[in-house]
């Protein structure tokens, strides 16, 4: 029989991703997501890119009673990955306890509940903005974690705490955390990708909808960092190439290959790219050329950051193999099906 895996936020951009990514390594799913930021219609989707339709609840991870009744309904489930959670770094400045609430509590119901039905172990989407701006570059996981510089970075670093006292105090799971740096692109297919609520605030969203005229043109926020061509420098990781990393995890787990019983890496290219150096990729890439401005600085960002991927290709066997072009391009041919559709 197949592996059952929970993946909560399953019909969101990394989740959708995952789902696919785990069907065609041969497990069968079950997503959880209260479609707060994705559609239903992504079940659909996934199904027409694996050929397997996965099981689907409409819930929010905040029902303790409804996921106590997901766990009954499919059971044997052996492992979770959890993406479920509020992500606006934003709007969780304005909403901070919207966000405690949604991305704390979630997980606490997933790790009371996990013992009860049990569930081996969880993969947590944890994310490089725990590191700062690191004193050394690339960042290891052995770098300090900084203090938050948002509600929602606090989430993951409080989420990784939670996660540590809990396997800690006895609780018979085990967890990996991944350490996710800049996630972008699309499936191949064209079939599934990311859908920005509104004006989008990240990078590659905001290229693509300007390349196609949604947006009059790209700022860029400063150009007078400390880096070869003054603008920021990322891990642009493809979204595919992330999902995979969640299928080896999941595997390390179930075939308890862990070292320890919280393990943490991060999933980057270990390469930096400048916006600037990004914009051109991209340009290279599509052959659409891109209106941009230089713009002041944005509140809060970090000046420079990418991974040093060592551990995960080494322990997890697991490496980021697509180009940026390549990457790239799929995040366009996402955006042209999304206008073919009419839906942005
Ligand atoms: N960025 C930009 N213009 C935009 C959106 C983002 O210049 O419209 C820059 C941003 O300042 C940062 C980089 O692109 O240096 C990546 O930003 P994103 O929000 O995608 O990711 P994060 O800030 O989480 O690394």
């Amino acid at each position: 029989m197949k592996d059952r895996i929970l993946v909560t936020g399953g019909t969101g951009y990394i989740g959708s991703h995952t789902v696919v990514e785990l069907q065609q390594a041969g497990y069968e799913v079950v997503i959880v997501d209260n479609l707060s930021n994705s559609s239903a219609d992504v079940v659909d989707n996934i199904e027409a890119v694996s050929g397997i339709r996965p099981a689907f609840e409409k819930l929010d991870c905040l029902d303790f009673a409804g996921l106590d009744g997901v766990f009954a309904k499919y059971p044997g489930i052996k492992a979770i990955i959890h993406f479920a959670a509020s992500k606006a770094v934003g709007e969780s400045v304005q909403k901070p306890l919207l966000y405690y609430r949604n991305n704390i509590v979630s997980l606490i119901n997933l790790l009371e509940l996990m013992p009860k039905y049990h569930v081996q172990g969880i993969v947590f989407s944890s994310s490089c903005t725990v590191y700062g701006q690191p004193d050394k570059l690339p960042v290891t996981e052995e770098a300090p974690i900084k203090k938050a510089e948002s509600p929602y970075g606090n989430t993951k670093q409080i989420n990784e705490e939670i996660i540590r006292d809990t396997v800690a105090s006895g609780a018979p799971i085990s967890a990996i955390l991944l350490r996710y740096f800049n996630p972008i692109g699309a499936h191949p297919s064209a079939l599934l990708g990311e859908l920005p609520n509104g004006v989008p605030q990240n990078l590659v969203p905001y290229i693509v909808q300007t390349a196609i005229g949604i947006r009059e043109k790209l700022s860029i926020f400063g150009n007078d960092y400390h880096t070869p061509d003054g603008t920021c420098i990322r891990d642009y990781i493809n979204v595919v190439d992330l999902a995979k990393a969640h299928v080896v995890a999941i595997s390390r787990i179930l075939e308890q290959k862990q070292k320890e019983k919280v393990e943490v890496f991060n999933i980057g290219t270990g390469h930096g790219l400048s916006v600037l150096q990004l914009v051109h990729a991209f340009e290279k890439a599509t052959g659409v050329k891109l209106n941009y401005q230089m713009a002041p600085r944005r509140a809060g960002d970090i000046e420079q950051v990418w991974a040093d991927p060592t551990l995960a290709n080494q322990k997890l066997g697991w490496k980021a193999e697509t180009s940026i072009e390549d990457t790239l391009l799929s995040a366009w041919k996402w955006q042209l099906r999304l206008r073919e559709k009419g839906i942005q």
